[in-house]
């Protein structure tokens, strides 16, 4: 086999509690992640001794192709060589783990390359599973082991504490970006408590209702200090918060994307009010979808 194509879902976190600071720097976080249909994607071409990327697609102004692209540096951990093209679709910096996720796609195609044809897929979950806690893929920043799967997880410790999660019901979503990187470490800093209370045991959510109404007592720790660095941040949640029959708006990651969630709404519905928000701010990107479990949208075909 000497070629790859990987789907990268962007990840959100429907929960960010930043529960303290270890000594070395790194913050402890209890989160709730979930994923979306929306995604880079990356082909791969394995036969060259060389490592070596392109990168093309709406959303692939200023990132980088040389090695500090995770996408090489992920790689380069497996000491493997190839040449990829990224398809960015996602934009970078905007707290949907895109750089991480791409990362997280290279390491899936590499890592399953190698299972026989007949796996199953809870062959691949345990082949998966089993790498991640190996490789200590946190190395490469903290939300590539939690892309790895694609699934719901409840995340824990810097990032390497993670259950998967079955019960988490899929949800219709607006994802909205502003077009305005957010540096992470700039909203670390920012930020004026790192000591928060963690999540409290995630109940039993028969369907979507109940998932708003459970996350209407979370929180995104991050996302005051956020809308300081980045106001438009505030104008996005207002937009979405406005929006016929939305239940939920929050900030994702270190933003500044952030999401409405609708429990009652059919994807025609959700379509024209994506397309309503699109008219009314054609500079703000904006996408719309379930949000859940896309493991198998993230596994690689081989040829
Ligand atoms: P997170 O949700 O994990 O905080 P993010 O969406 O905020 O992630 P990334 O999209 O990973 O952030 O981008 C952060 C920085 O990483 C970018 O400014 C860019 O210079 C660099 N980078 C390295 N590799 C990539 C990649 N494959 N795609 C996008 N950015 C990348």
């Amino acid at each position: 086999m000497k070629r790859a194509k990987v789907h990268a879902p962007a990840k959100i976190n429907l929960t960010l509690h930043v529960t303290g600071q270890r000594d070395d720097g790194y913050h402890l976080l209890d989160s709730l992640v979930v994923f979306a249909p929306v995604h880079d994607t990356l082909d791969m071409n394995f036969d060259t001794s060389d490592l070596s990327m392109t990168v093309e697609g709406p959303e692939a102004d200023g990132v980088p192709s040389d090695m500090s692209n995770l996408v090489l540096r992920a790689a380069d951990i497996l000491g493997e060589h190839l040449a990829a093209h990224l398809t960015k679709n996602l934009p970078p910096a905007s707290g949907m783990g895109g750089g991480s996720a791409d990362a997280a796609a290279v390491l899936r195609a590499l890592l399953l390359r190698t299972l026989p044809p007949e796996a199953t897929l809870d062959d691949i979950v345990a082949q998966l599973l089993q790498k991640i806690q190996a490789l200590e893929l946190h190395a490469l920043g903290a939300d590539v082991p939690m892309c790895m799967l694609n699934m719901p997880m409840h995340v824990r410790g810097i990032g390497e504490q993670m259950t998967p999660l079955r019960g988490i019901p899929p949800i219709n979503a607006l994802l909205v970006n502003p077009r305005r990187a957010v540096s992470t470490p700039e909203v670390f800093r920012a930020m004026t408590t790192r000591d928060n209370p963690p999540m409290p045991e995630i109940p039993t959510l028969p369907d979507a209702a109940a998932l708003i109404a459970f996350l209407k007592d979370m929180r995104n720790d991050m996302q005051v200090a956020a809308e300081v660095i980045e106001p438009s941040i505030g104008d996005v949640l207002t937009t979405l918060e406005e929006a016929p029959g939305c239940g939920l708006a929050r900030m994702s990651g270190s933003g500044a994307t952030c999401f409405g969630l609708f429990a009652d709404i059919s994807d025609e519905e959700l379509a024209k009010t994506a397309q309503t928000i699109r008219r009314a701010h054609p500079d703000w990107w904006v996408a719309s979808g379930p949000l859940g479990n896309q493991f198998a949208l993230g596994l690689p075909t081989f040829s």
